[in-house]
């Protein structure tokens, strides 16, 4: 890591508005990944997190007044929408707590089975966590059920936009069966981390609407001022119809 100067004169670092912190600030190029490691100087906040904000904002305007329910949320994102939201929840998975109750101050969820009535939220969210389930046509139904007629899940995930979607890792007879080289990704709540079940493909907004009915939007915002730029910053919204 060089400093700042030696950064700045790499072009690693070039100024700007963070829509997490709210303030003119520089964004600094910590690695070779925008997506993740452009971070904003004063908050800390990357990329895919002012990304999924800038669309927000752009598309449902009226937010702040929501019933939202984020799963597993991390970082300053997650705490923007905490503050300002004010039907903002949000809960974690533990595979051995019951669902719908309290662990270490967290609410526990399981996507593939919600707690929540049909049709109570406006709003859900999930950060990078689809890549990481088991049965996501499960959780994507489960979404589609919590959500009100005309709600939103708004989502990223890595996604392979030329390739049809793979899994890294099969079921068979109750086994986990690692068919592609195993993956991990950071879990804030979790220091083994999380495995990558599936790699997502062209087929995603197939597979939402098979299981789920619902219609998939792709956003791409590049936005240099914003410091939202680089390769993958997808944000990905599902509507249930209304
Ligand atoms: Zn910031």
């Amino acid at each position: 890591m060089g400093s700042m100067l030696t950064d700045a004169i790499k072009g690693n670092i070039s100024p700007g508005y963070c829509n997490i912190c709210q303030q003119a600030t520089l964004f600094r190029l910590h690695g070779d990944w925008h997506r993740e490691q452009l971070r904003c100087v004063r908050c800390g906040s990357i990329a895919r997190w002012r990304s999924l904000l800038y669309v927000l904002n752009q598309q449902i305007p009226q937010w702040q007044n929501m019933a939202i329910h984020e799963s597993s949320p991390g970082g300053a994102v997650s705490g923007y929408l905490a503050i300002h939201a004010n039907g903002y929840s949000s809960s974690h998975y533990f595979s051995d707590v019951k669902p719908g109750t309290m662990h270490n101050g967290h609410q526990c969820e399981n996507l593939e089975a919600l707690s929540f009535a049909d049709e109570s939220l406006d709003l859900f969210i999930t950060q990078d966590v689809f890549e990481h389930l088991l049965h996501p046509e499960r959780a994507f139904a489960e979404i589609a059920r919590v959500l009100k007629s005309g709600g939103c899940h708004l989502f990223t995930i890595p996604w392979f936009g030329f390739e049809r979607s793979r899994k890294r890792v099969e079921i068979h007879d109750g086994e986990l069966v690692h068919v592609h080289p195993t993956e991990y990704h950071g879990n804030p709540v979790d220091p083994n981390g999380s495995l990558v079940i599936t790699d997502w493909g062209q087929d995603l907004a197939s597979e939402i609407h098979k299981h789920a009915g619902m219609s998939l939007q792709i956003i791409t915002v590049k936005n240099r001022i914003r410091g939202i730029y680089g390769e993958g910053l997808n944000v990905f919204m599902s509507f249930k119809p209304n």
